[in-house]
C-alpha cells in the first residue's frame, strides 16, 4: 500500500490540504478561505477538520495509507499547547490547533511556522536534497525563512528562529518596519507589501519628481520595471542592494550550502531581483548556490508532507 501525509497549509487567506506521498507526488489536493467570522477561533479548526475529513475520505478509495498530518501555519505559534496565539494574520486571540486535530482522526500531528516547515520540505522533497546546510527564503507579502544546519531544523524557543524579515539591513533611510518595533529592517523596504510603501518615501529622499498615485501594490511596480521605467528600475537597483544585504546576513549567519527562494515576489518576478546579488554580495564567506525554489507555490505544503514523513527534532 502507498504511503502518504497529509499536508495543511493553514494561511492567512487560504486553507489548502493535500496528500503528498513520500515520493513527493500529490495525489490531491483541496483549499478554502480561511474563515475570518465567528465567536473564536474554533472556526478555523472546524474548516481545517472539513477539508481533512474529505482528504481522509478520498485517500480510504484509492488504498492510500496516511501515516499522519502535518500542518504549516502562520505564527506566532504556542508550540506547547498546539495553538496560534496573538496572530496579527487572523481576528481570534487563539486558533487550538494539534489537539483537536489529533482526536479527531487519531494520527499524529506535527504542527510548525509555516517558513520553518518550508525549508524542511526544500531540503527532503526540492533543491536542498543533496545538503546538510540549507535555506529558504521567502519573500511576499511578508519576508520569511527557515534554516537546516548540519541536518537540524531551526527552530528556537517558540518556532521563531530565522525570523530574517526582521534583521537589520540599513541606516541610511531607517525606515520604519511593518512590525512597529524598529526600524530598518529587511521586510519593511522589500516585502510586497512594503514595496510601493518604500518606493514612495524613497523618491521623497531622494528628491525624485515622479509621480506614483497609480502605484498601490509590488505588482503595478514591476509592471513599470517590465516597461523599462527608469525611476522604477533604478528603485529596483536600491532594492536589489538591499536584498543583499539581507542574504548576506544569512550567509554569515547560517554558512548554508544552498539557498533557495520563493514567494509571490520571487517566483513572478526574478529577473528583476536576482541580477542584483551576484553585483552586490559580499564575499566574505564564499557565496552559496541561489536558486528559486523548485517547488514553487507548494514548498509549503511539501514542509508540512516532510514533517510527517521526517519528524524533526
Ligand atoms: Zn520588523
Amino acid at each position: 500500500m502507498q504511503k502518504a501525509a497529509i499536508a495543511i497549509d493553514l494561511g492567512a487567506t487560504n486553507l489548502r490540504v493535500a496528500l503528498i506521498t513520500k515520493i513527493g507526488k500529490t495525489i490531491k489536493k483541496i483549499k478554502s478561505k480561511t474563515p475570518h467570522q465567528g465567536k473564536t477561533g474554533k472556526v478555523i479548526t472546524n474548516q481545517l477538520i472539513k477539508l481533512t475529513e474529505s482528504i481522509i475520505e478520498f485517500s480510504k478509495q484509492i488504498d492510500v495509507n496516511v501515516l499522519g498530518i502535518g500542518i504549516s501555519s502562520i505564527g506566532p505559534l504556542d508550540f506547547k499547547n498546539g495553538e496560534i496565539i496573538n496572530s496579527p494574520n487572523v481576528p481570534f486571540k487563539r486558533v487550538p490547533v494539534v489537539q483537536p486535530i489529533k482526536k479527531k482522526f487519531k494520527l499524529p500531528v506535527y504542527l510548525y511556522n509555516d517558513c520553518t516547515s518550508a525549508v524542511w520540505g526544500e531540503k527532503h522533497f526540492g533543491a536542498g536534497k543533496n545538503y546538510k546546510n540549507v535555506v529558504y527564503i521567502t519573500i511576499s507579502s511578508g519576508i520569511g525563512g527557515g534554516a537546516v544546519v548540519d541536518n537540524h531544523l531551526l527552530f528556537g524557543r517558540g518556532g521563531n528562529a530565522v525570523e530574517i524579515g526582521h534583521f537589520k539591513i540599513d541606516t541610511k533611510y531607517n525606515f520604519p518596519c511593518g512590525c512597529k518595533k524598529g526600524k530598518g529592517h529587511w521586510e519593511g523596504y522589500c516585502s510586497g507589501n512594503n514595496l510601493p510603501r518604500f518606493f514612495k518615501f524613497w523618491l521623497k529622499e531622494n528628491k525624485i519628481n515622479f509621480s506614483a498615485k497609480s502605484i498601490k501594490t509590488s505588482k503595478d511596480l514591476f509592471g513599470l520595471a517590465r516597461k523599462k521605467e527608469k525611476v522604477v528600475l533604478k528603485f529596483l537597483e536600491e532594492i536589489g542592494k538591499l536584498n543583499a544585504a539581507g542574504l548576506n546576513n544569512v550567509i554569515v549567519a547560517y554558512d548554508p550550502e544552498i539557498i533557495t527562494l520563493g514567494g509571490s515576489v520571487v517566483l513572478y518576478n526574478k529577473e528583476f531581483i536576482f541580477p542584483y546579488f551576484k553585483k552586490y554580495l559580499e564575499k566574505y564567506l564564499k557565496i552559496p548556490k541561489i536558486a528559486v525554489t523548485p517547488l514553487k507555490e507548494d514548498v509549503v505544503l511539501f514542509g508540512a508532507a516532510s514533517l510527517v514523513f521526517w519528524p524533526p527534532n
